[in-house]
């Protein structure tokens, strides 16, 4: 690096999991001039937006950890989600994170001008930085059904990601529309609390069963005494994700039979009523769509107030759920476990980049960006788990870091006064786009179901190759992909 580095101001758009690392990573690299822009009150991203009951992670807690502050202290093996906010805030705090910090403030417009880029916000604040970093997560922008009636429900109904903690769920009749990963974790945890539960299914899952045991305090002494050992299960989890990131893009892998198998046992050995089991069966294949992790939805759903309903919604009223059998399903609450708008990322923001090109005219007519980091045309303005990078049953965290790791090389070379500007080069997009495309077909996500890893052509908005690759791609930026400016 230059001995007279540039000195540079970023914006960083999101205190969630990647925001949290980027300042983490920025400070630590020498950039200490930033800001944070968060719109809520408190950093967490997903993490503080869901606190519905049940609400966990099924990755384990320690892969999904900054790989820089491994925790000896997690509960469980696949730890409660208030537990896994608490660990982001501490993290935050502890690496100075929250003075960097702007909180209830959101960013609305990002443009390009001058050589710089204007970051302006809904209170009217404006900043001027050289390098902007999107850390505004996937999965934020709830997905309401389209459901005639749904306004007239008499009970409280609302979307899982927006849990009304007013409403009482003890002792109430509860629906709960939809059987993703989000759903299964409410199934399971409300179960026993509640009078009756209406499980409202579209498409059956597969399940795998995967036990969730706590540890011990012995197990967390242990850790605590022995960080190599804390850093050696970081590392064996990470390379178990592998095998599973490799079987996903292989439908002809052995790990994809093996996972196939194993959610076929736990639904035959473990759903008693024939008739149930059929209808709990998927007609498509294992991890086609995210495939649910879950211990215990069987169980729950075979609970006598448990009922599975597969006949298709009519209609909302204000007594509860008709279905297309003409059906009356009387409800005191309704949760929309009905998932996320994946496509979204940083909108609404408004974003400009040179010669005034528009995020909305770029990414008409879907999300694309080069290796999911950068789009031709916004130079300096990175992504963070943006659109067709890893999505699926791995640690985003882990995804993160690489991303950062690489993006930071980018920074250094504006920082060095090598460039003032880089982006993606228009012809590094179109080809990595035609490679991913193809490499697509042979992943399970178009073995033959929906899911919202699809896009628009029913194409996986996703990394269709191995995990190694991504390691192997994140490693250092090429050149040649580049616009240096
Ligand atoms: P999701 O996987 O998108 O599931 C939405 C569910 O709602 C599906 O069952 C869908 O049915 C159903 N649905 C949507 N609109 C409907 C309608 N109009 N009528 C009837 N049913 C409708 O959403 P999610 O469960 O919130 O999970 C989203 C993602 O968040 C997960 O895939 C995962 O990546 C992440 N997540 C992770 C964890 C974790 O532990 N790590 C936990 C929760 C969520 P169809 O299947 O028929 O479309």
């Amino acid at each position: 690096m230059d001995s007279n580095p540039r000195p540079l101001r970023c914006a960083v758009i999101g205190a969630g999991m990647a925001g949290i690392l980027s300042a983490i990573k920025l400070t630590e690299a020498g950039l200490t001039d930033f800001t944070v822009y968060e719109k809520a009150d408190r950093v967490g991203g997903t993490w503080r937006d869901n606190t519905y009951p049940g609400l966990s992670c099924d990755v384990p807690s320690h892969l999904y950890s900054y790989s820089f502050a491994l925790s000896p202290e997690w509960s469980r093996h696949f730890s409660p989600g208030p537990e896994i906010r608490r660990y982001f805030e501490k993290v935050a705090e502890e690496h100075g994170v929250i003075q960097h910090v702007r909180f209830g403030d959101a960013v609305i417009r990002c443009t390009f001008a001058d050589g710089r880029w204007v970051v302006e916000t809904a209170a009217g604040h404006r900043d001027h930085v050289d390098v902007v970093i999107a850390a505004t997560g996937v999965l934020h922008h709830p997905k309401h059904p389209d459901i005639e009636g749904i306004d007239t429900f008499r009970g409280a109904v609302f979307h899982s990601a927006r849990w009304d903690h007013q409403a009482t769920i003890d002792g109430a009749r509860l629906g709960i529309i939809g059987t993703g990963s989000t759903a299964v974790q409410i199934v399971s945890a409300v179960v026993d609390r509640v009078a009756a539960l209406s499980l409202f299914q579209r498409t059956a899952q597969w399940v795998m069963p995967q036990e969730n045991p706590e540890y011990t305090d012995q197990e967390r002494a242990d850790l605590r005494e022995q960080p190599e050992q804390l850093a050696a299960t970081y590392q064996r989890l990470s390379d178990m994700f592998d095998l599973f990131a490799n079987a996903v893009v292989d439908t002809s892998s052995a790990e994809i039979k093996f996972i196939q198998q194993a959610c076929l046992a736990n639904l035959e050995n473990n759903v008693h009523d024939p008739v149930l089991r059929e209808r709990l069966r998927p007609d498509y294949q294992a991890a086609c769509k995210r495939l649910i992790i879950s211990p215990d939805f069987y169980a729950a759903i075979q609970q006598p107030n448990a009922e599975l309903v597969t006949d298709r919604i009519r209609r909302i009223e204000p007594a509860g759920l008709r279905t297309e059998d003409g059906r009356l399903h009387e409800l005191d609450v309704l949760v929309l476990a009905t998932g996320f708008k994946a496509d979204s990322f940083m909108r609404p923001m408004d974003v400009i980049g040179r010669r005034g090109k528009s995020l909305e005219q770029a990414w008409d007519p879907r999300p694309e960006a080069y290796l999911s980091i950068s789009i031709p045309e916004f130079p300096n303005f990175f992504m963070l788990n943006g659109p067709n990078g890893p999505i699926g049953n791995f640690s985003l965290i882990e995804v993160a870091e690489l991303q950062f790791g690489y993006i930071m090389q980018l920074i250094e070379r504006i920082r060095s006064g090598e460039c003032r500007h880089v982006s993606a080069r228009t012809a590094a997009l179109v080809e990595f786009e035609r490679a991913r495309e193809k490499a697509s077909q042979h992943t399970v996500w178009v073995t033959g179901c929906q899911s919202w890893y699809l896009d628009d052509r029913g194409i996986p908005a996703g990394w269709p190759w191995s995990f190694i690759r991504f390691r192997d791609e994140m490693k250092q930026p090429d050149p040649s992909a580049y616009e240096f400016a």
